[in-house]
């Protein structure tokens, strides 16, 4: 899979793709991820990716043109499944829907800043809207990141043991079971005895009954 991300901030995305589980999905060759300066498609001295909104009200907004140039070049070389925009009024992420685009050959994602961006590359270019949450961000590349490790970490062969990915909260609807490693016991603080036991069928059927458990307390809404 390829993850091209335009921002005005690659220096913020590049550390976080050269890290652990990202840099190993690449290194590994399932995945790649492309960082884009958005102002490297502008030709101005000032390199100008802002300017004042129509209308007369505060803030800047991205301008269209270096977006265009950057996305249709991108286009011009590949065909992509989704080019999508980190914004807050856009659908909220989930595992569902980091599980479907798992299933993508190539994503773009382009993060805004400022107001936002000119509506037009909205409604012609871009053919996703995700949020990562209610509360509003101060650029896209925090999202890009939230949305491009959800993805990449489900995809078989990045997380060596496979079942870790799939076992995790929200996977099945059911937040995770409490997990537990040595000395088994630290100043009195057991582990409980179940997972000593090495009895796996009792070890699974434990563990399940505390994902569901859980699940009731804090998150019952899951299990509607
Ligand atoms: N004026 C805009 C917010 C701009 S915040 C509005 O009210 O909708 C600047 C940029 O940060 C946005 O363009 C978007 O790319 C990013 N951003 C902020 N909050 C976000 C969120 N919850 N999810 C995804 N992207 C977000």
């Amino acid at each position: 899979m390829r993850i091209d991300i335009i921002t005005v901030l690659p220096e913020m995305l590049e550390g976080f793709f050269n890290c652990s589980i990202m840099s190993r999905a690449q290194k590994k060759g399932i995945a790649e991820f492309h960082i884009h300066n958005l102002r490297d498609y502008t030709f101005d001295r000032y390199r100008k990716v802002d300017d004042y909104p129509f209308g007369g009200c505060a803030g800047m907004v991205m301008k269209i043109e270096p977006i265009d140039r950057c996305i249709s070049a991108l286009k011009a070389e590949r065909n992509y499944d989704e080019v999508i925009f980190t914004t807050p009024d856009g659908e909220q992420f989930d595992q569902k829907m980091a599980n479907t685009l798992s299933m993508t050959q190539n994503l773009i994602i382009l993060c805004g800043h400022f107001k936002g961006i000119d509506y037009r590359i909205r409604e012609h270019f871009i053919t996703k809207e995700i949020s990562i949450g209610d509360y509003v961000l101060t650029g896209g590349e925090l999202a890009a990141a939230v949305i491009a490790d959800a993805v990449v970490r489900v995809i078989p062969g990045v997380i060596s043991d496979e079942q870790s990915a799939l076992s995790d909260s929200s996977q099945d609807n059911l937040l995770a079971p409490p997990v537990y490693t040595r000395p088994a016991d630290y100043k009195g603080w057991k582990v409980p005895d179940i997972l000593l036991s090495g009895h796996e069928a009792k070890i699974r059927e434990w563990e399940f009954q505390q994902s569901v458990e859980r699940t009731k307390q804090l998150r019952p809404d899951l299990l509607k």
